[in-house]
């Protein structure tokens, strides 16, 4: 039996396989290398070692000049939750991922006002602001900068920005993943400039007390090796992203009453598009039926039946929000695969349209 084709995968941000070269990276550290990097003798000294080359290059994939500013967590969410626990005023951006917004809101953030992407940033801002630098929804790249202008202490969420967009400076903290960029799953890091947040976990010194709990070796050299491969190899797959980008809307012309919810500053790796009269999850279902992979929306909301806030906060009616579904390009994608999603696309929208009048 065929598996599923890598082609047909058009969900990217939600996560990317792991890059075969990362794979060998980690390899010995599930096995001959098996150290506890806190242990004192070799066979710690020998994970010890990995962990901090891989921070380095974590450290150089940010343009950090101290990789001590990088500490390891179990993943942006895990980041994004430490960065905004040690502080109570927070203000955050309509945009932010869950793993910002939800925190956020819990602890009582304020939104800044927007028009369409455009942040309204205020003027002698206090506390903390929450601005991420890619939106994991629709590719929208967001004004970091002026969020610092503001006076602010600034959060940025990086996730959906590394090896992808150039990344912005205008932070004191920020997160970022390694399974968005052919990393392994469950790893990640927050950057921290100068003064660090508390510690989420008790009970270890590891991450100079950033962060207890024994290092995931494996996972964090699968992320150095990722970060630095990010950074080297962005310009070659931003190209692939754009002609696959290209090859998808080209395949909609002759499609009536269908939008793309694009920013001015747009990363060419995330396409948010809806159709209006379709439900975006039946999309999902018979493009998944036809061998495609999609997402209706960020993937961890997407099992959730409330409209996108993101959506929502760009003012898209019901009517178009409920008819978006998101394309993530990456690696395994061509052209082609993207012209014969477009054509199943094509074909199914007009099938549910249908449906809906008959
Ligand atoms: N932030 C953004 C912008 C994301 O896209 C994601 C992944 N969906 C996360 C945070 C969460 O990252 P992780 O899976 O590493 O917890």
């Amino acid at each position: 039996m065929n598996g599923p084709n890598p082609e047909r995968y058009f969900d990217h941000a939600a996560t990317t396989p792991l890059d075969p070269r990362v794979f060998e990276e980690m390899r010995p550290y599930f096995s001959e290398h098996f150290g506890n990097a806190h242990s004192l003798h070799g066979f710690g000294r020998k994970a010890a070692a990995a962990v901090e080359l891989a921070r380095e290059r974590v450290a150089e994939a940010f343009e950090l000049d101290d990789p001590s500013q990088v500490v390891f967590t179990s993943g942006a969410t895990e980041a994004n939750n430490q960065a905004l626990s040690g502080s109570d005023a927070l203000t955050m951006s309509p945009f932010e991922h869950s793993s910002v917004f939800e925190p956020g809101l819990a602890r009582g953030a304020s939104l800044l006002a927007n028009r369409g992407f455009f942040l309204r940033h205020s003027q002698n801002q206090a506390g903390l602001v929450a601005v991420m630098a890619v939106n994991n929804e629709t590719g929208a790249i967001l004004d970091v900068a002026g969020a610092k202008a503001s006076g602010a202490r600034v959060h940025s969420d990086l996730t959906q920005a590394l090896g992808k967009t150039d990344l912005p400076r205008e932070w004191d903290t920020a997160s970022c993943s390694s399974h968005k960029v052919y990393g392994p799953k469950g790893v990640g890091a927050l950057l921290v400039r100068d003064e660090p947040p508390p510690s989420l976990l008790l009970g270890g010194e590891q991450e100079s007390g950033l962060r207890a709990g024994t290092l995931n070796v494996p996972g964090i050299v699968g992320f150095g090796l990722a970060a630095l491969l990010a950074t080297h190899e962005r310009e070659a797959r931003e190209r692939q992203a754009r002609e696959v980008r290209a090859a998808f809307l080209e395949g909609l012309v002759g499609l009536s009453d269908w939008q793309t919810n694009d920013h001015k500053h747009q990363s060419p790796f995330i396409l948010s598009v809806s159709f209006r009269g379709v439900l975006g999850e039946a999309l999902v279902i018979e493009c998944d039926a036809a061998g495609f992979a999609i997402s209706s929306g960020a993937a961890c909301s997407s099992r959730s039946n409330e409209p996108s806030h993101v959506l929502q906060a760009l003012g898209l009616s019901q009517e178009w929000s409920r008819g978006t579904v998101r394309l993530s390009f990456g690696a395994t994608n061509h052209p082609e695969s993207a012209t014969s999603l477009a054509k199943s696309v094509v074909k199914t929208v007009g099938n549910l349209r249908s449906m809906r009048k008959s």
